[in-house]
């Protein structure tokens, strides 16, 4: 199948400069990071640099993605130029090459499941919080529902103790040659990097962040957005939903012109 296959968050970005100066990130540029709140001990606010596991990705090649027919994209590109400043897609445009990158229209639910194998300390609640996690986001444009079998999910949560740096959640996102996702694996950490036990809030925040990714969100540079790449709010603000709605919205494939 001719596909293309992404750690979301470690490979295909552009250089880190560019993006830190679209997203204003500055400094923290750290994937899935989790900032520790007020109440937390230990842990710095932010890294000092961007981390990235060895090996960990598997690099597919850049999609092929054609482009939605001229008059939709035209269309598209306006309502991006009408709605696009309140929301954070171009961040997703800035690591896709302008191509729209989703689940495809349907009705059909996304669905996902849990990895049956759990490291020690997991408890069922873990499962129940993703739940919660789900559940925040709805009313979505894709709707997720739990099935019992990994075999015949196309989202797979799973759990590790923790990361080896500093990253509490992380989500590998594979699509075809129209940009279309057709699969995803979510991984969640049980503890810090430190090997501190998340708080309850913290591991929901986080499931919430990465089922944003599930859907195909990029990173928002604002940190009252779920996107954030180091979150801590319990629900998916405003913007998060119209940059959603706007995602969805928009035809899938390549926006800008193509390339002579
Ligand atoms: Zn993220």
């Amino acid at each position: 199948m001719a596909a293309a296959s992404i750690l979301l968050e470690t490979t295909a970005r552009p250089p880190l400069p560019l993006l830190a100066a679209v997203l204003g990130l500055g400094g923290l540029l750290l994937a899935d990071a989790l900032r520790p709140g007020p109440g937390d001990a230990g842990a710095p606010a932010s890294g000092p640099s961007a981390v990235r596991p060895s090996g960990a990705a598997s690099a597919g090649s850049r999609p092929e993605v054609p482009p939605p027919d001229l008059a939709a994209r035209r269309a598209a590109r306006e309502r991006l130029i009408t709605l696009g400043g309140s929301t954070y897609l171009d961040s997703l445009f800035l690591v896709s090459d302008s191509a729209v990158r989703r689940w495809g229209d349907g009705d059909d639910p996304i669905r996902y499941a849990f990895d049956g194998g759990h490291p020690e300390g997991w408890h069922p609640a873990y499962a129940d919080e993703v739940r919660e996690a789900i559940g925040r986001w709805a009313p979505a444009p894709r709707r997720l529902a739990e099935v019992p079998d990994t075999g015949a999910a196309d989202v797979v949560v799973s759990w590790v103790p923790q990361f080896a740096f500093r990253r509490a959640g992380q989500t590998d996102l594979f699509w075809d040659s129209r940009g279309a996702i057709y699969r995803a694996r979510v991984i969640l950490a049980l503890r810090s990097e430190h090997g501190q036990p998340l708080p309850r809030e913290a591991r929901v925040a986080v499931a919430m962040h990465e089922i944003g990714h599930v859907m195909g969100l990029p990173h928002s540079a604002d940190s009252v957005d779920a996107m954030y790449e180091a979150t801590r709010v319990d629900a998916p603000s405003a913007r998060d939903r119209r940059t959603l709605r706007l995602l969805y919205d928009l035809p899938l494939g390549l926006l800008r012109e193509p390339r002579r």
